[in-house]
């Protein structure tokens, strides 16, 4: 800052000075009567303050140093007009008198000015630093607002405005939850300003979670306020449910896995030990009754099992319909013609317009649905009623229902009976039922674009209904 040019003005002001304090004796040696001024042969204490200028001017522009330097300077310059011409008394404690005040003056400015320029340095670097930071918050992707004591707003980042609106100079707690009074509970703003970094979660009505990480800050005028970082986790959260949720789910299908798979087993192994045992004598009736109910429950394991693979692969997505045009009248009828030798006692009725379209399906997936739709027709419904099967064109798709006279289902397992295992809350299940059923068929129709849903009064029956898409005319 100060360089040579500040080194020049010191010499001549040095030299001025010299030049001055001789200037008596000059005139008196060169002869110039004209100069002869009475100013120049007065005291010389009054000489040397002239050098007061050039001292606190080192101080100032080469600090503490730089006046050393110059007062001793100042202090030979001062020798020869003390010891030789001086006609005052002691001139030598004057001029250490002077010299000590001076150098103490210009070391002093020299402190002065150095911790002036410490601040100014200091302080610039505190702003280019607050700059720093408030840039780096504004580009921060996470929302950022700094609180003040008295709860209002002083600063929000980019994220925080586009996030929120902008309410920089407003309330906190009117802004961010439209209380009207501080909810130190929520901000936690008085132990913040306290000194403790905070960390909550909170949930906004609007359905939107934020993490929020408060801690203290200190503003450019000095005051503590509070640095808040809001990040949105409404996601993370969400999936964290969904985890869960799947949880509980994983959970439940492997408790009812085992529980239908135990049932039958526990039946077979209890009939076997019974034919097992050689001391008790059984005729060739009760014998014949044991093996056909260890040949029902194995049936009933088979069609879990069946039902579980059928499940496992829909979901994996491996069991993928193999579609074709096929006519809906047709898989229909085979179904049929298979039930109606099993539900002998039950009267299957078709109600089917006339020139249906074809649809484009995988028919033995249909078949397997129809299949499930009628034998669960015919479990929830007593012998001697009657089950219609109608089809219709609606909307461009084909609609199949399959009514029953039967039990019916409350309104409120109307929502639950196409999950997983539901079995109905009410004593109706049908033996061997595993709940499975209707998943499979909704996931199936599904598959092929289509719905599934039902409509029942509890006790007048029920009427499932499914929409398959008609073939489109390349695949006729
Ligand atoms: P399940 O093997 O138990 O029949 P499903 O998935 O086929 O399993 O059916 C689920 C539940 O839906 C059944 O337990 C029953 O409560 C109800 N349900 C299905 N079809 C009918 C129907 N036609 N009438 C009354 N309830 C039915």
């Amino acid at each position: 800052m100060f360089g040579t040019r500040s080194f020049y003005i010191l010499l001549s002001l040095f030299a001025v000075c010299t030049l001055l304090y001789y200037f008596g004796e000059l005139v008196d040696l060169a002869g110039w009567t004209a100069l002869r001024w009475q100013f120049f042969y007065g005291v010389h204490d009054v000489h040397r303050l002239f050098f007061l200028a050039p001292i606190i001017y080192a101080g100032h522009c080469f600090r503490v140093k730089g006046a050393v330097i110059i007062t001793l300077a100042a202090f030979v310059a001062f020798l020869p007009r003390s010891l030789i011409v001086s006609p005052f008394p002691d001139p030598m404690l004057r001029i250490v008198l002077f010299t000590v005040v001076a150098g103490f003056m210009g070391s002093f400015t020299g402190v002065m000015h150095n911790q002036s320029e410490l601040r100014s340095y200091l302080e610039a670097l505190l702003r280019s630093e607050r700059d720093r930071f408030l840039g780096v918050l504004e580009k921060m992707e996470d929302g950022v607002m700094i609180v003040g004591p008295d709860y209002r707003i002083h600063f929000m980042n980019p994220s925080m405005v586009k996030e929120f609106g902008e309410s920089v100079g407003s309330h906190c707690y009117e802004y961010l939850h439209n209380f009207d009074d501080p909810c130190d509970q929520i901000c936690k703003l008085p132990s913040v300003l306290d000194g403790a970094t905070e960390r909550w979660e909170y949930n906004f009505p609007d359905g939107r979670t934020y993490e929020v990480i408060a801690s203290p800050f200190v503003d450019s005028d000095g005051t503590v306020c509070q640095l808040a970082t809001f990040r949105n986790i409404t996601q993370r959260k969400q999936v964290e449910l969904e985890l869960i949720e799947l949880d509980r789910l994983k959970s439940e299908l492997l408790s009812n896995v085992s529980h239908e798979l135990r049932s039958p087993l526990t039946s077979i192994k209890g009939i076997v030990t019974s034919l097992l045992q050689k001391d008790i004598e059984l005729d060739d009736e009760t014998k014949e009754m044991l093996l056909s109910g260890v040949s029902e429950e194995t049936d009933r394991l088979a069609s879990f099992v069946t039902k579980l693979l059928d499940m496992s692969r829909i979901e994996a997505g491996t069991w993928k319909p193999e579609k074709a045009s096929c006519h809906i009248s047709d898989i229909i009828d085979e179904t049929f013609e298979h039930l109606k030798w099993v539900h002998k006692n039950h009267a299957f009725v078709t109600d089917l317009e006339p020139d249906l379209p074809e649809i484009y399906a995988d028919c033995s997936q249909i078949r397997q649905v129809l299949s499930n739709l009628l034998e669960n027709a015919a479990a929830y419904s007593d012998e001697g009623t009657q089950i219609t099967v109608r089809a219709r064109t609606v909307d461009g798709e084909v609609e199949v229902s399959v009514s029953d006279q039967g039990v019916g289902i409350p309104q409120e397992d109307l929502g639950k009976i196409f999950d997983k295992f539901f079995r109905g809350s009410q004593k109706r299940q049908k033996p061997g039922g595993t709940g499975l059923g209707l998943a499979i068929c909704q996931a199936i129709i599904l598959n092929h674009g289509g719905r599934l849903w039902a409509e029942s009064e509890n006790g007048h029956g029920s009427t499932f209904y499914f929409t398959l898409p008609v073939a489109p005319p390349s695949r006729k």
